[in-house]
């Protein structure tokens, strides 16, 4: 799953791309989009922006229209020059925005929706998300609120809930609990301030420094080696870089998400 980070910089690379731009042709295979275009029409209209809010990706038109999209398991957006080949095949095309310079294409998101200011607004996705811990404007004391008003999720639970804190995917969540040193398996309610502090805080300097590599490489180690870039993240069974502990990993929560995690350095009872 791809993850807020990811997200972030497949928008901001859009925004680059098309912002300010006229769109000259849209094509979707979508019937709900497409009844949409053929009512009040994309080509012609401006983009006027591109973000990422969490996991959802929103492009602003001119007119008052928002595509919003949401990329879960399998979605990805590309960018291509006109008449350039797509890596991917035309089938899994979802969404295609063309500008006189660039084209645009969503493969194989799960969800798009065309949307007004105001039915936005009322979208119950967006609205429900917690603070996305990427925004410039970032609510640290909302966010660990959040967290606590949760007891009885699990941490590695709790830090993939949306609701909580928007943006954080699986791989960051191991490394998060991790730098922390708070195992993933206990209770919310269990934690200390510091302790959710210290969660919130990593969450989002492991996220911020990931969007800044341009490769899109995380490093949360803070080290270059490509084999040694990440603290416990697929690395069952190998040595944790602290102790030397042999690393473990289970499945977790209803969504069995895979957790990393060091029994000696993040232990069950602190
Ligand atoms: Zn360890």
């Amino acid at each position: 799953m791809p993850e807020g980070d990811t997200i972030f910089r497949a928008a901001r690379t859009l925004h680059r791309a098309l912002a300010g731009k006229v769109v000259t042709k849209f094509e979707t295979q979508l019937p709900q989009l497409a009844r949409v275009d053929y009512d009040t029409p994309l080509a012609g209209r401006i983009v006027e922006s591109v973000e990422s809010n969490g996991k959802w990706m929103s492009m602003r038109f001119s007119g008052d229209l928002t595509l919003l999209t949401h990329m879960l398991m399998s979605g990805s957006w590309h960018i291509y020059r006109p008449g350039e080949a797509w890596q991917r095949p035309r089938v899994q095309m979802r969404v295609a925005i063309y500008t006189q310079d660039f084209v645009a294409v969503a493969f194989q998101v799960p969800i798009a929706e065309f949307h007004t200011r105001e039915s936005l607004s009322r979208q119950r996705s967006l609205r429900r998300l917690g603070p996305d811990v990427l925004a410039p404007d970032f609510d640290e004391a909302e966010a660990a609120s959040r967290l606590r008003a949760r007891p009885q999720l699990e941490v590695g639970v709790a830090l993939l809930t949306q609701s909580i804190m928007a943006g954080l995917g699986n791989v960051l969540k191991s490394e998060v609990c991790f730098a922390s040193a708070v195992n993933p398996f206990r209770n919310v309610g269990s934690l200390t301030d510091e302790e959710l502090r210290s969660l919130v805080s990593n969450a989002r300097e492991f996220m911020r420094s990931s969007v800044v590599e341009t490769s899109g490489v995380r490093r949360t180690t803070g080290r270059s080696d490509p084999y040694a870039r990440l603290w416990v993240y697929k690395r069952r069974g190998e040595p944790c870089r602290k102790c030397g502990t042999l690393v473990k990993a289970k499945k977790q929560g209803e969504d069995a998400r895979i957790t990393f995690w060091c029994p000696q350095c993040q232990p069950i009872k602190p």
